[in-house]
């Protein structure tokens, strides 16, 4: 049972102290209660902060290791409230507002720690896309006279995929990539998307290997044809669209290339659980 706060009222009569925040992480890492990693044995001695203290062994576990949290210096209710603030923004979080909400001392600590969150906001490698799934490449970045295709210089290239789901779409995956060799797009499609499942691109050569590579291949070749790619693959140029949107709309599009990755995180993470009813269980899946 996914147990998490409803709304800000209920968070923050939860989430008022440490012991409180850590008993949560406790159940989080061992739902049928603590288990030394050592022993096995079942009953503890609360040490300082995080730490545990088998009774049996006195083997030291930490309720944070592995965590965001781990090696932090701060507070873990200060912390809770930056997840709970980061998942309940609409739209996406920004540095500065995290700092105003927490009353960070300084705009580098809130930036460090937003990214951090970002980044636990996909658990690469887990629940790969499956079935029927659009892939293409778009790129970001400002708009270059004379260069077409493929090729670019500051443009940023990214690889989108999106699986089917009936007339919709699914959940998605996407990534920066330096270029659109298969070297670089079939790492990004073997951590994204099952094996055996039907994979739908354009005629693009970096596509090629698919069928070797275990995936069923569906090539779709634009060239000659009346519809546009929007409408040979819509799914894949729908979620682009979404991207892009966003990206201008919530950070006036000041998104720099070495940070696009955190964005690419945060888009997904939403994107991917659009139709979670509560904030909350953005919560209780970001801890
Ligand atoms: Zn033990």
């Amino acid at each position: 049972m996914e147990d998490y706060p409803r709304d800000l009222a209920e968070f923050e009569a939860r989430f008022s102290t440490e012991a409180a925040c850590r008993e949560y992480l406790l159940r989080l890492r061992w739902p049928d209660g603590f288990c030394c990693p050592r022993c096995g044995g079942r009953k503890t001695w609360p040490l300082r902060g995080v730490l545990l203290q088998c009774s049996s062994c006195g083997y030291q576990s930490s309720v944070t290791a592995g965590t965001i949290f781990q090696d932090t210096r701060k507070p873990l209710t200060v912390w809770f409230r930056a997840m709970w603030w980061v998942t309940s923004q609409k739209n996406g979080a920004s540095a500065l507002g995290l700092q105003r909400v927490l009353g960070l001392g300084s705009y580098k600590t809130a930036w460090t720690w937003l990214h951090k969150l970002r980044r636990a906001m996909v658990r690469p490698g887990r629940d790969r896309l499956s079935g029927k799934v659009e892939v293409d490449e778009t790129y970001w970045g400002s708009e270059e006279q004379g260069v077409r295709g493929r090729q670019t210089e500051t443009k940023t290239l990214i690889v989108v995929a999106a699986q089917q789901d009936g007339d919709g779409i699914g959940r998605i995956r996407m990534r920066r990539i330096p270029d659109a060799s298969a070297k670089s797009l079939m790492p990004f499609v073997e951590e994204a998307i099952e094996p055996g499942s039907v994979v739908h691109t354009d005629g693009w050569l970096g596509y090629v290997p698919l069928e070797g590579k275990g995936y069923r291949h569906r090539v779709t070749f634009l060239r000659g044809k009346k519809q546009s790619p929007s409408e040979l693959m819509p799914r894949v140029h729908r979620v682009v669209s979404l991207l892009k949107r966003w990206l201008l709309g919530t950070h006036q599009g000041a998104v720099s290339h070495e940070h696009l990755d955190y964005y690419l995180d945060e888009f997904t993470f939403r994107f991917n659980r659009r139709t979670s009813r509560h904030r909350g269980k953005l919560f209780f899946r970001l801890a």
